[in-house]
């Protein structure tokens, strides 16, 4: 099996995966900065990049622990990659 590339990230991004969300609200009591509930009660995440060190990716971090449906991810944000370039990357 292949292993990945090494990356260092110092950002994150929140992802929301729609079709999970359950509408518990948890998240935006969690992290109301990045995190608000739509007219349905359904999650809406702020697109901005979360930094290391920042008291919001902490936040971030607890909404995403807190999620019961497991909806919620924090992903390297596509502009804090570094490492090798992926085949086909556009630098
Ligand atoms: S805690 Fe999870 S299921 Fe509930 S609103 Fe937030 S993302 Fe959706």
């Amino acid at each position: 099996m292949a292993t990945p590339p090494a990356t260092t990230t110092s950002s994150w991004s929140l992802h929301l995966d729609g079709a999970r969300c359950d509408g518990h609200g948890i998240c935006a009591v969690c992290c109301p900065e990045r995190i608000y509930l739509d007219a349905w009660g359904y999650a809406v995440t702020s697109p901005s990049p979360l930094h290391e060190g920042e008291r919001s990716l902490a936040r971030a971090r607890r909404a995403v622990a807190a999620c019961p449906a497991g909806a919620l991810a924090l992903v390297p944000s596509p502009r804090s990659r570094r490492g090798p370039a992926l085949p086909g990357a556009v630098a």
